[in-house]
């Protein structure tokens, strides 16, 4: 089926770029039980008010569990983060089906499909932009967006209709955009960032921390 133009997720078969497609098909054998498609980002598109931006998923985590950062080392520190200032409710057991809450958050991948090595190219970066865009576009209530590393903000600033020259990368920059929101980068919470200390713990709540004074709490009920 052609995709509509404005299509904010891909289709889980997705097979716009082919040396991703061909990863995921081999995927398909290694790891018969996992997910293996363009993973749908997570969390309410008419609520959201914040937008996070990964890279894209990882090989044995969200790639195989179907959920953005789920099973992923980078998960612990995000959803644990996410889970300290509000942004989601309940318990992450790295499962699809842990019953986790996202308040007000959506969170999504630059590129959505794994990649070997986890090194998307600059043409699936390009191609899949496509959805960010439409993601970002359609999300009435979008306010903030985190950016989790330079490839994911890049992107972004490429989805806004912004230059790149204009608001670049850096942790803890935060800019007012073209349409109107707020970005906020941050280093990405990989393992390799946080075990080289590139990135601590208190370095990527003050991010959040930041986030939530800019969204004030919606209480439930
Ligand atoms: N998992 C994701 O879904 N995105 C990342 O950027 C890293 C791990």
């Amino acid at each position: 089926m052609p995709l509509s133009v404005q299509a904010s997720e891909p289709p889980q078969n997705c097979d716009i770029c082919p040396r991703l497609l061909g990863f995921r098909t081999d995927n398909q054998t290694k790891l018969p039980r996992g997910f293996n498609g363009a993973v749908p980002s997570f969390g309410d598109i008419e609520a959201a008010r914040l937008i996070i931006v990964g890279l894209a998923p990882g090989l044995n985590g969200a790639n195989f569990t179907g959920r953005p950062f789920t099973g992923d080392y980078a998960g612990d520190l995000l959803y644990s983060t996410l889970l300290k200032f509000g942004f989601a409710s309940g318990n992450y057991a790295a499962r699809a089906d842990d019953g986790l809450r996202l308040n007000e958050t959506l969170i999504t991948n630059a590129v959505r499909c794994v990649p070997p090595e986890n090194k998307p190219t600059s043409e699936e970066i390009n191609a899949c932009r496509f959805f960010l865009k439409n993601l970002i576009t359609q999300a009435p209530k979008v306010e903030l967006i985190v950016t989790l590393g330079k490839i994911a903000h890049d992107s972004t600033v490429r989805a806004l209709g912004d230059k790149v020259s204009k608001l670049p990368f850096g942790h803890g920059h935060t800019y007012q955009t073209g349409k109107g929101l707020t970005l906020i980068s941050s280093y990405h919470c990989s393992r390799y960032n946080t075990n080289t200390g590139k990135l601590t713990t208190a370095m990527f709540e003050d991010i959040f921390k930041t986030a939530r004074e800019r969204i004030s709490e919606t209480i439930d009920g």
